[in-house]
């Protein structure tokens, strides 16, 4: 089976928690604090695998998750960072934000792109020694690592697609202009799985066209086979429009061609705006009269007409020579412009479920909520423009108000997951 869409959920390595430790020497009755670093969590990178051709791997696993960092220790050890998680994909995935549907990377260069972001380890005891606080027994946790579902769908790579009804002789025509060996059969939809050929004009030419299943009535309604191949011809810079002159089949290569036009056009505006070219197969067993209808009819939509014959041969290498000479002339292959989501982003996006308990036990304020705390990990209280932004937090969720609801006076505690402070109006 081709599988070219999947949902995996990927989730990044906590960063390490910062230790809490003291120095210890035989005859020193007590040393600075030395609780190192935690280390950084790993990431998740997507990769290109060229010796992958479909996301079939994305059924049977689902989840990945990059591990932790590990925890620093005493004597000021920084704890080791975690590896990233590397997933490999097929060129030409396009991974997405399962909840949003934004475009987070788009896979058909080499680079690697990290999807999700390990946490920074917290940092240990050693860094918070002060004048006034010379023992100080807390380290900050690790930060979390972003996770997201994202949705995976392979957008072919190809230079050229080949639409055309089912049996017109797309398969065929790919077998003889490329290496590819697509299976070619006498009855309808034996093209299952995309086929790429690339095709070389001569030693310096060449580009890759894709044999995509046939299309049919009603495909981009997502009626059978058809809707879901359409999303391989939608980087395509040129189409190659396959239609069966001899109408051998009974059906009237105009009335085909429109059909086909109609089904593009239906799944994307973008798509029906692509340049074609038409090729009339099966001249071999047509008519002149029924070619020449068919020229009149193509030629006077303004589009480049070929006769050829794919099971012979005859007029491909004028078709393909005329394809090339064409796309010399169009824009490359369209990659998705990509928005990485920022680590800031994830983590408003983590705190918009904001819900939230409060309880007073011995006048001291204890909050609940749960989407505050991968937000608590990440402000430095050390750092006004950080706890500025932990206010604004607080106030925009709500819970400044209903501290207040609550009677709470200036100076009084606050405690949230057994982090401290107290409250100013
Ligand atoms: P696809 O479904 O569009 O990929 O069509 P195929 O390439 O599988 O071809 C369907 C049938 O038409 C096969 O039996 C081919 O042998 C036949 N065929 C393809 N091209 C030609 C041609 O130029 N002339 C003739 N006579 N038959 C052809
Ligand atoms: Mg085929």
């Amino acid at each position: 089976m081709f599988v070219d869409q999947a949902k995996i959920r990927i989730k990044a390595g906590n960063g390490g928690d910062g230790a809490v430790s003291f120095h210890r020497e035989k005859y020193v009755a007590a040393g600075g604090p030395d609780g190192g670093d935690g280390g950084q969590g790993g990431n998740v990178v997507f990769v290109v695998d060229d010796g992958m051709s479909s996301l079939i791997d994305f059924r049977y696993k689902r989840k990945y998750v990059a591990e932790n960092g590990e925890n620093g220790g005493a004597k000021r050890c920084t704890g080791k960072s975690a590896e990233d998680l590397v997933i490999k994909v097929p060129r030409g995935t396009v991974v997405r934000d399962a909840e949003t549907g934004r475009i987070m990377a788009d896979m058909s260069d080499d680079e690697p792109h990290i999807l999700a972001h390990g946490g920074r380890g917290g940092k240990g005891n050693q860094h918070f020694a002060t004048s006034t606080r010379q023992i100080p027994r807390f380290a900050k946790p690790g930060f979390p690592g972003e996770g997201f579902e994202v949705s995976l769908e392979l957008k072919l790579l190809a230079d050229v697609g080949l639409v055309g009804f089912p049996n017109v002789g797309k398969s065929t025509l790919i077998s003889v202009v490329s290496a590819a060996k697509p299976k070619i059969a006498n009855y309808h939809f034996t093209t299952l799985t995309p086929v790429l050929g690339v095709v070389k004009l001569d030693a310096e030419r060449s580009f890759v066209m894709a044999d995509i299943p046939g299309l049919i009535e009603g495909a981009s309604e997502g009626v059978g086979l058809g809707h879901e191949f359409l999303r391989h011809v939608e980087r395509c810079r040129l189409i190659v429009h396959v239609l069966d002159v001899s109408g051998v089949e009974g059906r009237d290569p105009i009335e085909d061609f429109e059909k086909i036009n109609l089904e593009l056009q239906n799944f994307s505006e973008q798509l029906s705006e692509c340049p074609q070219i038409v090729a009339a197969n099966k001249s071999d067993m047509a008519t002149q009269e029924q070619i020449e209808r068919l020229r009149e009819y193509i030629e006077g939509k303004g589009l480049q007409f070929f006769t050829i014959s794919a099971a012979t041969t005859m007029g491909t290498k004028e078709l393909m020579d005329a394809v090339g000479e064409k796309l010399s002339t169009l824009p490359p292959v369209k990659v998705f412009e990509a928005q990485p989501i920022s680590q800031e982003e994830w983590i408003a996006k983590v705190s918009d479920r904001k819900t939230f308990e409060i309880e007073i036990e011995d006048g001291v304020y204890y909050v609940d909520a749960v989407w505050l705390e991968p937000i608590l990990r990440t402000v430095n209280m050390e750092d006004y423009s950080s706890l500025q932004y932990f206010q604004r937090v607080l106030r925009s969720s709500g819970i400044i108000d209903k501290l207040e609801e609550m009677g709470i006076e200036e100076g009084d505690t606050v405690n949230i997951y057994g982090f401290e402070f107290d409250f100013v109006k």
